[in-house]
C-alpha cells in the first residue's frame, strides 16, 4: 500500500508555505528537490494551472527524486504543518449516489417517490461556499441557525444545530481552466487529482431552509478536505466503468472513457469504523459531473473543487442520517455510548483505499461547541 505520491502544501516553523509530495509518512520539499520555483508557492494552483503535460513531466521528476532521496531529504510528517492545498475557486457539490439520493428522499419526503424526475437524467448539484473549505484537522464549530418548527404551522427556533452530520465524499480538483463559453476537453486534461472531502451538514437547518432553492446555511459553515491531493495518474489502476445508466443520458453526458473509481471509503467516529462506503457504484461518474457543470458555458477555473456528494452503498452509507435512519436507530459505539448525530468533541475521519492498494490521505475534523 502506498499513498501514490500525493501533492500538498506544508510549512515548518518560521518558514513560508510550499508544495511537497507525501512519501508515506514523510514529505519531500519539491522546490528544493526539483529546483522549480512553481513549487515554492503557498498553494498548488500555479502548478495545477500548467496543465497535464507539465503534471506528467513533474510526476516523472518527482518519482526519480523520491527514488534518489535519502532519509535526510525527507521531512517527517510530524514536523510539518499541513495547509489547505488548493486556493479553492468555486466549489460545486453533487448528489451522485443512487443509494444516498434514494435514502435521503425517503427520509425528507416520506410517502413520495424518493427520486425526483430529473435525477436519472442529470447529475444534480449546487454551488457551495468555496471560502469555507478547510483543511483536515481544522476544528468544526457547531453552526447556529433556524431549526424547523416542532409542529406543522409552528415557528422555527434559533440555536445550535441539534442534528450535525457528516457527508463522506470524493472531491475532484480542477487544474486546467477554460474560457467563458468554452467546453472542456477530456476529463484528465482538466482534472488534476482527487481528495477526500467531509461536507459537514446541519440536518435541522437544512430541512427547514432547503425548499425551494436547495442547500444553503446547513452546508456552508464548513467543508473539510484532505491536505493531500492524489493525482489522477496514481489512480489508473482503480479506474472502472461506471454503473449502467437507464435511461441513457443525453449525448453530452455520455461516457467516453472509464472514470468510475474502485475505491472504498472508511468512516471513523472517534477512531471506530462505522461504515465503509464503496465509491464504485456511484451512478454519475466525475467525467459526467464535469460535462454537466460546464454545459451551459460556465467556465472552469484553476482550483475549482467539485465533490461527488455523499458516497453511500446499500449497506454502507456515508452519512449519519442514513446510518441512524434519521436518528430513529442510534449507533452504539464500542465504549457503550450512543449517537444519532454528532456530539461536541466528536472526531470524524474518512480514509479510502483503491482496489490496487493506493491510499487516499484521510480527512478529519473535531466538533467544537457553538458560540
Ligand atoms: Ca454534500
Amino acid at each position: 500500500m502506498s499513498f501514490g505520491l500525493p501533492y500538498g502544501v506544508f510549512s515548518r516553523p518560521g518558514e513560508p508555505r510550499r508544495v511537497g509530495v507525501r512519501v508515506d509518512d514523510r514529505v519531500l520539499d519539491l522546490a528544493a528537490a526539483l529546483g522549480d520555483e512553481v513549487f515554492a508557492a503557498p498553494s498548488l494552483n500555479p502548478f495545477m494551472a500548467l496543465g497535464r503535460t507539465a503534471w506528467r513531466a513533474a510526476r516523472r521528476r518527482v518519482e526519480a527524486a523520491v527514488r534518489e532521496s535519502t532519509a535526510g531529504d525527507l521531512i517527517p510528517l510530524g514536523e510539518v504543518t499541513p495547509h489547505l492545498p488548493v486556493d479553492v475557486a468555486d466549489y460545486v457539490d453533487f448528489y451522485a449516489s443512487l443509494d444516498h439520493a434514494s435514502a435521503l428522499g425517503r427520509i425528507l419526503r416520506p410517502g413520495e417517490e424518493p427520486l425526483k424526475p430529473n435525477w436519472r437524467h442529470l447529475p444534480v448539484g449546487y454551488h457551495g461556499r468555496a471560502g469555507t473549505v478547510v483543511v483536515s484537522g481544522t476544528p468544526i464549530r457547531r453552526p447556529c441557525g433556524q431549526r424547523p418548527p416542532s409542529a406543522p404551522g409552528g415557528r422555527p427556533s434559533f440555536g445550535p444545530s441539534l442534528r450535525l452530520d457528516i457527508e463522506a465524499e470524493l472531491g475532484f480538483v480542477v487544474g486546467t481552466p477554460t474560457g467563458p463559453g468554452e467546453r472542456p476537453g477530456a476529463f484528465e486534461d482538466h482534472v488534476f487529482g482527487v481528495a477526500l472531502v467531509n461536507d459537514w451538514s446541519a440536518r435541522d437547518i437544512q430541512a427547514w431552509e432547503y425548499v425551494p432553492l436547495g442547500p444553503f446555511l446547513g452546508k456552508s459553515f464548513a467543508t473539510s478536505i484532505s491536505p493531500w491531493i492524489t493525482p489522477l495518474d496514481a489512480l489508473e489502476g482503480a479506474r472502472v466503468d461506471g454503473p449502467a445508466q437507464d435511461p441513457e443520458p443525453l449525448p453530452y453526458l455520455r461516457r467516453s472513457a472509464p472514470w468510475g473509481l474502485d475505491l472504498t471509503l472508511t468512516v471513523e467516529l472517534n477512531g471506530e469504523p462505522v461504515s465503509a462506503p464503496p465509491y464504485r457504484g456511484m451512478y454519475w461518474t466525475p467525467d459526467q459531473m464535469l460535462a454537466h457543470m460546464t454545459v451551459n458555458g460556465a467556465r472552469l477555473r484553476t482550483g475549482d473543487l467539485f465533490a461527488s456528494g455523499t458516497v453511500s452503498g446499500p449497506d454502507d452509507p456515508g452519512s449519519l442520517i442514513e446510518l441512524t435512519r434519521n436518528g430513529a436507530e442510534p449507533l452504539t459505539l464500542a465504549n457503550g455510548e450512543t449517537r444519532t448525530f454528532l456530539d461536541d468533541g466528536d472526531t470524524v475521519t474518512v480514509h479510502a483505499v483503491t482496489r490496487d492498494g493506493i491510499r487516499l490521505a484521510g480527512v478529519s475534523g473535531t466538533i467544537v461547541p457553538a458560540t
